[in-house]
């Protein structure tokens, strides 16, 4: 067990924002994870578990206690069923169950995640998430114990699951896929990397800062009248804030080196050396201002640690 001190963050997000982990030890499988839980609850220490560093902003000041960085990196495929390791990044996971005919992961492109912080959120796009596609899912509790559960009892709903309720830490996931036709998959892959390529920044960040924000959430009609076109969203019942940030005039906004992107409303991009407490500043000032125009209470997607 080799648990390290000070170690900088912001080499570990996609944000590239971050102070340093007062304590920071690597896991390579799950005997290794429960030493180093045993060592912080000895030791009083607090933990932090980090997958691919993508859905994060973490302070200026770093994490206080342990952070705990998962290569839990194993996978097996087996006819359509697979189990994998909670640090398998998703585009490693898609490309293998590709490689094996089997269909039903298209809906993780571009999302650079891994397995663990993807089924903690609920991770998706184009209406699908990992709701779908996993089955069981194995975790440490608080008590260190491994424990498996059925993926019904996981409390997926949108960008949610039972483990942003709870501290347990996703060790490994049974996944059911299809055999289909990998080339037309293949093929929606291509577009789907081609259009996000296009229509989101090529700069530090986390993704989009906002949840969408859903139909039954808002008065769909006052938003009409205040001159917004949401006849085209009625498919998957949600506004897009991308939208609701163009709409408002708010792209391109910068505070800092954080800005709101120019290509892509949801997005801030770090320009150079944003600081965690320009990108929150934005945040604030994105809120308010939504709420002002809109009446609408924007959710944070993102995960603020401070
Ligand atoms: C360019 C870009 C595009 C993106 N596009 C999308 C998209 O289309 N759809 C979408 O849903 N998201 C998107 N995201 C956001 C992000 O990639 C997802 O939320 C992803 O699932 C986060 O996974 P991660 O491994 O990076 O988690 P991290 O950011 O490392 O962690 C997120 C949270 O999960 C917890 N966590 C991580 N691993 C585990 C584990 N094994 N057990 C328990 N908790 C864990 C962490 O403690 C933290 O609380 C995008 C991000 C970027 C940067």
């Amino acid at each position: 067990m080799k648990i390290q001190k000070n170690i900088l963050l912001k080499d570990y997000t996609t944000f590239k924002i971050g102070g340093a982990a007062e304590f920071f030890a690597e896991v390579n499988n799950t005997i290794e994870l429960q030493e180093v839980l045993q060592w912080a609850g000895d030791n009083n220490k607090q933990i932090f578990v980090l997958g691919g560093g993508s859905n994060l902003l973490v302070s200026d000041d770093g994490i206080k206690g342990l952070v705990i960085k998962l290569n839990l990196n194993d996978l097996e495929i087996e006819g359509n069923k697979v189990r994998v390791g909670s640090g398998v990044s998703l585009t490693y996971l898609l490309n293998e169950t590709l490689e094996n005919d089997l269909v039903g992961l298209d809906f993780v492109t571009g999302i650079p995640g891994t397995v663990g912080g993807a089924i903690r959120g609920n991770a998706g796009t184009y209406g699908q998430d990992m709701s779908r596609v996993v089955k069981t899912i194995k975790y440490i509790d608080d008590q260190y114990k491994v424990v498996e559960i059925s993926a019904d009892k996981a409390k997926f709903a949108y960008r949610h699951s039972m483990f942003k309720e709870s501290k347990y830490i996703i060790v490994e996931a049974g996944l059911e896929l299809k055999h289909g036709n990998v080339e037309e998959v293949r093929k929606l892959i291509k577009e789907r990397l081609a259009y996000r390529h296009e229509t989101q920044p090529h700069r530090p960040s986390a993704g989009c800062i906002f949840k969408n924000v859903k139909f039954e959430d808002v008065d769909i009609k006052d938003l009409e009248k205040r001159h917004l076109d949401l006849s085209r969203f009625a498919n998957h019942k949600k506004i897009p804030v991308g939208y609701l940030i163009e709409e408002a005039g708010l792209k391109g906004h910068t505070i800092g080196d954080a800005q709101i992107s120019e290509k892509h409303g949801n997005y801030i991009i770090n320009k150079s050396n944003a600081t965690a407490e320009q990108v929150i500043m934005l945040i604030s000032f994105i809120k308010q201002q939504i709420r002002d125009k809109y009446g609408i209470q924007l959710i944070e997607e993102v995960q603020i640690i401070i």
